[in-house]
This record gives C-alpha cells, structure tokens and sequence, in this order.
C-alpha cells in the first residue's frame, strides 16, 4: 500500500479511525488479536529440553556418569544410584537457575521496553509499543524512536534521523502532506515515520500504518545483526578463574588419587572417590549463581525504582566514585512555579503554590496596572505547549514544566484558552537545550503577525535591539542591559530560574527563516520561576559523600540559580567552584582534568558540555554515571560508566544508551541503586569465599588422609550430598544476604581490583585447610587405626564437615567478625542451614538411607564432640579481620 500518497481523510477512512478519539481500546484489542503484537520477530527460541541437558555437559559430571555406570554394571548399584540421583537433582538445581535467570532478565528487558504516545478512546496515553496496531495515532516528539510506520499527518518541524533503515544519517525534514510520485524508496517518502528511525528535533503525529514484521524494517529484520548474549566483566572473570580452579582441582584430585593408590587403597574406589571429589570440588555452578545474584539484585533494585538496562552495570556500580547528575527533575522536582515578574524596570511578585491558578500579582493590587504585564502573560502562554489539567481537584501539568508555569502565570491574571485560541500558530522553532530557546511565529484574527520567543536571558539578550517600556519599543540601552543583569542575579541569587520573553512584529508575507526570524527583538521582560529541591535529596548527596562519592551538579541552568540550589542541597563546599558552559568550551580535556576535582556545579552547559566533564573526570582515574533525559545526552551517557537516563522524562535515545533507568527520575534512587550494586558485588564475594573455602576443605581432608596411608575419611555419595546440599543452600542464601551496616561509609571499589582483593584469597585458604583439618581430626580420632571402625569415623568426619561448613557460613557474612552481625538478620540463610542440617539428619538417622550413604546412628557424645570440633575454624578467626 502506498500510504505516502494518500491525503489524511483517505487515511482515516481506509484505516477506520476518527483523529480526534484515536481508535477505541476495544477496537484496538481486536486488531491486536487479528494482525498480533507489533514486535520483530528474532526467531531465537532455546527449547527446555536443552537448557536441561546443557547442565550435564560439563566433562568431569560426564566421566562421573560413565564412572557410575561402570560400577553399576559391576554391580554396585545402591552406589550407582545414589549417585545418578545426586547429580540428577545436580541438574535440575541448574536448570532452575538458568530458568530463573532468564525470566528475570526477559522481565527485565519488558520493563525497559519503549512506549508509545498514542491517542486511545480519546485520551492520550504511553502503551507498550508491542502493543501499537495499524490505526493507532500516535504522537512523535524530539528523541522518540519510531515504533511503527507511522505516516505523518501533523509535522511540527520534525524531522527523523533514518540510519538504522536507510544508513542515512544527515535528519530528514518530514512533512504532511500527500505525495503523488510512484515507487518512492523508504528514503524519499518524507511524509512517512518508520520503526526503528528517531525524531531528532520538532514534533508530530501521525497515524500507524504497519507494525511487527509488516514494517520497512521488519522486511530487513532478518538481516539485523541480533543482540549478542551480555557477560558481564565479573561473569568473564570468574569463567577465567573457574578455568584455573578446574585445573586446581584436577591436579590435586588426580594426586590423591596417584598418592591413595600408592598407599594401596583399591584402584577403582580411588578412582570413583577422584571422580567426585573432582565434581565437588570444581565450582562449576559459580557463573549460574553469580547471574542468579546479580539478577536477584536487580530485582530488588526494581522495588527502589532503578531498573538495569545492562547487567554489568550492578558490579561498576559498586566503583562509582562520582555522580553527575541533571538538576532539572533529577535533584528539584521539576515542578515550577513563577515567582517574580521583572518588566519595566520594577518587579512584580506572584503568590500562589504549584500549578494551582490562584494567585495575584503585587503590581496588580497596587492599582497602577498597565497592560505590559498582562503582554507579557499572553506571550508565554502562547510560545508555549504545556496543557494544564485538573485531576482529583488537583492542577497537574500535561508537558514542560517550564511552560507549564507560564501557563499557571498567565491564568492568574485570568488568561484563558480562550485568549490564546484567537491566534494560530504558523510557525515553531522548538525548544532544545543546545539552544535554550524556543519560538513561534502567531497570527492574530486581524492576520498580523509576530514572533515571540523564549528562553536563557542571557542566549536572548543578544538577539534583542530594542525594550518594551510600558509598551513602548525603544532601543535596548546599556543601562537597560545593567539593569536587566541586575535583576537576573537577582532572581538567581534567590534559586529562581530566568526566561526572557522577547518579541517582534513581522510582515504576512515575510519568509519563515529560522536565521532572520531571531533577530532584532523586543524585550519584554523575565519571569523568575522556582523548583523546590526533592526533599530526599540532601541526605542522599551526604550518603554519597560518606560513601567517597562526589556529587556534581549539571545544568543549563544560570550559574547563580544553580549555586544557590546547590548550598541548599549541602552540595557544594565554601571552596567548591562552579564552572560555567562557555568555560568548559575554552578548556582542553587536559585543562579541565587538572580543576575538575574542585568543581561541583556545571551551569549553562550543553549537552555536549557533558561529554567533557565525563572525559575529565575518568582521566583522573574515576569511575563516572551521568545522567540524561534528551536526545543530545546519548553520547555522554554512552561514554560515562555507568549511563543513567530518566523514565519520565527521559527520551527513547537517552533510555537506549542508558546502564540505568531510573523510574522517578529522582537522584536518591542513583544512591539507593549504587548501595544495591555495593551489596550485590559483596554478596558474590561471600559465597565466591564460602564455596571454594568448602573445596578447599573437601580437597584437603582427602588429600592429607591419603599422605598419612589412611583409608578414605569420606566415600563418593558423601562427597556428592556434601556438594549438593551443604554448598548449594547456603551459597544461594549468602547471595541474598543484606548490606552491612558499613557498605556506604566505605570508599567505592577499585574497579581494577581481582575478585580475591581485600584478603578473601587468604580467607579461603586459612579456613579452607582449618575445615580440612577439623574433618581430618574427627576421622583420626574415631577410626583409631582400626577398620571396624571405619563407617563410623566416615560417619563422624562427614558429620564433622558437614557442621564445619554450616557454622563457617556465617563467618562469611562479614568482611570484619562473625560477631559482627546478628546471625538471624539473614532468614534465607537461616533456613538453609536448618534445612541443610534436617538433610543430615535423615541421611544420618533414616535406616534406608544408611546404606546409601555409609552412615550409621550418632550418640550425643558425638555430637557433643563434633560440635566442639565443627566451631574450632570459625571461633579461631571469628575474632579477626583477616
Ligand atoms: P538539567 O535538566 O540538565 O538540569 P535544565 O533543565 O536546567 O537542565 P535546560 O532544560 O537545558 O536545562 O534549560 C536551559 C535553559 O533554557 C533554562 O535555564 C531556561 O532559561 C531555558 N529554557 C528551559 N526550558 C525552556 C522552554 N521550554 N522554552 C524556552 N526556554 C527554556
């Protein structure tokens, strides 16, 4: 179908909607059912079945396998099946790991999928792009990616960067009217949106004419290269490490074997015990787990409002030595109110909170009214495209706060809709933050015409010849100048934010050039508008600063309004600086590296600004989030280690190059977040110590038994159960464990740091030789040199390891002492260690299972005497850092 040909009212009837209520949901859903989700179809599917034997893959379950069934076929078959049955539920644990891996990454990935603008049932709402059908209107601004074809009826200076489709990458003006050419490629239908393409300035609306599959870019999705599977650094470093462990654990088992054999024991028990301890010993389940706690992590990042767009941003999280956040929003809640008026020389103050429209004007009441004030109203509420709304009695603003607060400024003085409906917009500049001004061109019922534009007092000031003094135009003096600065700083000092409004009439007939038509304007005056700081806020920047992390504010915002909201924030410091746009531009990276420690505020940057400072700060050696809402932002966010876009406010682009959305665009979930990643690397590194302290425990019991001619302290099904149930619990629970009290007074990792930094390397080995050890001593003590003995000092020496490892848990918990946290503060691990400890119990005291597992009944002085020896490795270096 050729869309692009067609004028709008042969649209709407071919596609079956009325543009002014958009489809109905009904409508919608059924065209939903019909022609199905508006996605791309990737054609990637991982049948189940094969994520369950991907678990058995590994080479030592292999030869354990083929070990079993050989001694199964020698007629060991309570063995034989003990052990398939371990590593059958080995698997399964795996697999239910993945699994849950997945879906919380695929429910990640749904979270963070695009939304839509789109006129429902008469109303405009955001859908989940997937759920956009042919028919739907939906409304394109600056920094949306396209999620469907769309042909435009409606183009505000819009324009679309069509890379991803055409490889084009200069924007494209799109207009709205029909074009009658025939066989148009994608690139010359300008009339026409396509998915997968970014509006990169102006706006527009259009209507939906193809989804899923049935776009121009469904039609080359197979040739789109598919998402890679992500691995995070620590994933990567760990799989390296597991590479070493295996080759650890192989060599010492094949040493136990060579010394057991040497000894005398029998070859194929050796051999079936090297097998298994090999299994336990190599941690083969690390990587599921650690993706396993890092998406658990996530998700409690969720509950915070911090969604994570890239896994690997938990662990960089924990590094983040400095934030630099957007001020607009991120730290103010974004809910402007005007305050102060300047215009003819005087100030004119308006009372009233938030966006309700009741308030006065002092100048008003003092009786000497002119109408310059009521101008200067009119003028910002028609440069202007904020919709105010009234909801639950409540006034709520439908767009740019900014623009939302001229709107509220100009119903106090009893401005309607009305007022504004007599002029048509004929032509828009739009805003952006490069530009920090916007204008219209307005045509009155008496067809004259006249820009007004709006924005950064001191972007506009240059472009303006002459000043409004109580309606009358002169030229613009210096002494005007003076004392319009005077008041800006005025109004600055007092956290305002400035708008100029400038003027100017233009003939009917006059051309519409962006270049001319922002020149020589009238001043008409300032509006001075405050957003409160969000109240959580101060204390989160104290945290930060508590945890070595700097806050820097970026805005593009006037110095002085930034400063002050700064003091109010604990920002900034009495020596601290506030580096201006214009000086970041004059400074090289290397300039900017040497005084950038001393900065805390950037005011009236660009975005461009931000890449810099995201250079100069990572040159000297810090690890950077920056946050970012527009389109211009991307790079930035992209360049900086951890990228941070807003789910409000932030666009389709920003989003796209984000690590982190934060759902309330509030700086206090950055905190929150980077407190989370804190946690979750540390929780990797406790059960990283508790697994291998385990092997190494294991390995060891083995190996000095076999260097002392003993027989083997622990059969194969023990070693098995030991790996299963006693590393598998408490391990998982360790993931989920909460903060220490003093994760955000430490200073952020260094992001160069192995996993075994800070000691844990010694951790391991020390506790990992006391828990061989103590197992060692358990087997000694009760075999006595005596074979009669030797299922119950196999008994007591897997009772002995078992216990070891279950009090040992705790220590982990802790990089200062044991006692350092309240062991039931941790309920996850509670129930594993009891659940583990029932597990023991029945292989211990369940006649059936006595058999299976080599185990007979213990009596309390046992108990008492392995109690005592199971304690010994945790009370030695509870009490010690090291
Ligand atoms: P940040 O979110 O990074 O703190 P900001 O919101 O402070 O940024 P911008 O939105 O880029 O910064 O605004 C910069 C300046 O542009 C403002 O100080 C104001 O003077 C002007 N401005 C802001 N919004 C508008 C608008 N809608 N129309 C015209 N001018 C505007």
């Amino acid at each position: 179908m050729k869309w692009y040909k067609l004028d709008t009212d042969e649209l709407k009837q071919q596609l079956g909607v009325d543009d002014n209520k958009g489809l109905s949901s009904n409508d919608a859903a059924s065209r939903l059912k019909k022609f199905g989700a508006n996605v791309l179809d990737d054609g990637k599917k991982t049948s189940l079945l094969l994520i369950f034997l991907k678990q058995f893959q590994d080479f030592m379950v292999l030869v354990l396998l083929a070990a079993t069934l050989i001694s199964g076929l020698l007629g060991e078959y309570v063995d034989a099946v003990a052990i398939m049955v371990i590593v059958l539920i080995n698997g399964l644990i795996g697999f239910f790991q993945e699994q849950k891996a997945e879906k919380s990454l695929a429910k990640l990935k749904e979270l963070s999928a695009p939304m839509a603008n789109t006129l429902r049932d008469g109303k405009w709402i955001k859908i989940p792009s997937s759920d956009l059908v042919i028919g739907d209107i939906i409304k394109l601004t600056s920094g949306d990616r396209a999620s469907a074809d769309v042909r435009i009826t409606k183009s505000k200076s819009l324009e679309m960067e069509e890379s991803a489709l055409t490889g084009e990458s200069l924007p494209i003006a799109k207009h709205d009217y029909p074009i009658k050419q025939d066989n148009l490629e994608p690139a010359d239908q300008k009339n026409m949106a396509f998915m997968g393409t970014l509006a990169t300035r102006g706006s527009g609306v259009g209507i939906v004419v193809g989804t899923g599959m049935k776009t121009a870019m469904g039609q080359i999705a197979d040739l789109l290269v598919k998402t890679e599977q992500v691995v995070t650094p620590l994933e990567r470093k760990l799989a390296e490490l597991g590479k070493i462990l295996i080759l650890v654990a192989l060599v010492l088992t094949a040493f136990v074997v060579f010394v057991g054999v040497y000894q005398g024991q029998p070859m194929y028990d050796m051999f079936l015990a090297g097998v298994s301890l090999a299994v336990a010993a190599i941690p083969e389940g690390l990587p599921a787990i650690v993706t396993v706690a890092l998406s658990l992590g996530v998700q409690r990042m969720i509950k915070k409002k911090a969604i994570v767009r890239k896994l690997s941003a938990v662990e960089t999280l924990g590094s983040a030595s400095v934030i630099c956040s957007d001020k607009t929003g991120t730290m103010t809640e974004n809910q402007m109110t005007v305050k102060e008026i300047y215009l003819n020389q005087e100030t004119v103050y308006v009372s009233g909170e938030g966006y309700d429209t009741k308030g006065s004007f002092s100048k008003k009441d003092s009786g000497t009214e002119d109408s310059s004030l009521d101008s200067l109203l009119l003028y910002g509420a028609l440069c202007n495209h904020a919709i105010l709304n009234k909801k639950k009695g409540k006034w709520l603003i439908d767009g740019d706060p900014t623009e939302g607060a001229l709107l509220v400024a100009a119903r106090k003085a009893n401005i309607t809709l009305e007022d504004t409906e007599k002029f048509r917009i004929v032509h828009e500049i739009p805003f952006d933050s490069d530009r920090k001004r916007m204008t219209v061109v307005v045509e009155d019922e008496d067809n004259n015409r006249f820009v007004i534009t709006k924005g950064a007092p001191d972007v506009l000031l240059p472009r303006a010849n002459y000043i409004s003094d109580h309606g009358n135009r002169r030229p613009l003096r210096a002494k005007d100048q003076n004392q319009i600065n005077h008041a800006i700083e005025n109004m600055a000092e007092k956290a305002l934010r400035t708008i100029a409004i400038c003027v100017k009439a233009i003939s009917p007939n006059q051309k519409l050039d962006d270049l001319s038509l922002e020149k020589d304007l009238t001043f008409i005056g300032l509006s001075g508008m405050i957003d409160p700081p969000r109240r959580e806020v101060k204390d989160a920047i104290k945290e930060c600063h508590s945890a070595g992390i700097k806050t820097v504010m970026i805005t593009g915002d006037h110095a002085k309004t930034a400063h002050a909201i700064a003091k109010q924030l604990d920002l900034i410091p009495t020596h601290g600086k506030v580096l201006e746009g214009y000086q970041v531009s004059h400074m090289t990276e290397e300039q900017l590296s040497d005084i950038i420690e001393d900065v805390y505020v950037f005011a009236r940057v660009t975005p461009e600004h931000k890449l810099k400072i995201v250079k100069a700060f990572q040159n000297r050696g810090h690890v950077v989030a920056m946050t970012g809402d527009g389109v211009n932002d991307a790079p930035a966010i992209k360049a900086s280690d951890i990228g941070i876009s807003m789910g409000h406010s932030g666009t389709d682009v920003a989003k796209e190059a984000s690590a982190l959305v934060l759902l309330d665009d509030n700086f206090a979930t950055i905190k929150s977040a980077i407190k989370e990643g804190r946690n979750i690397y540390e929780n990797i590194r406790k059960f990283i110590r508790y697994l291998l302290a385990s092997n190494v425990g294991e390995i060891l019991v083995m190996l000095f038994a076999m260097l002392l001619g003993l027989p083997l302290p622990l059969v194969p099904v023990q070693i098995l159960w030991v790996n299963l149930v006693t590393d598998g619990l408490p391990a998982m629970a360790l993931g989920l464990d909460q903060a220490e009290d003093d994760v955000m007074k430490r200073n952020p990792r260094n992001p160069k740091e192995g996993v075994f930094a800070r000691g844990l390397g010694f951790k391991i080995i020390s506790r990992g030789i006391m828990i061989g050890i103590v197992t060692l001593i358990a087997f000694i003590t009760t075999y006595q040199g005596n074979p009669e003995h030797l299922r119950y000092a196999q008994t007591v020496a897997f009772t002995t390891l078992v216990m070891t490892q279950l009090i040992h848990v705790f220590d982990c918990r802790s990089e200062r002492s044991v006692f350092a946290r309240n062991p039931f503060q941790n309920l996850y691990l509670v129930a594993a260690v009891i659940s583990s400890l029932l597990l023991l119990l029945v292989v211990l005291y369940f006649e059936p299972l006595q058999d299976i597992f080599h185990t007979m009944d213990l009596g309390l002085r046992d108990w008492i005497f392995v109690l005592a020896l199971s304690s010994i490795p945790t009370v030695l270096f509870g009490f010690t850092k090291k």
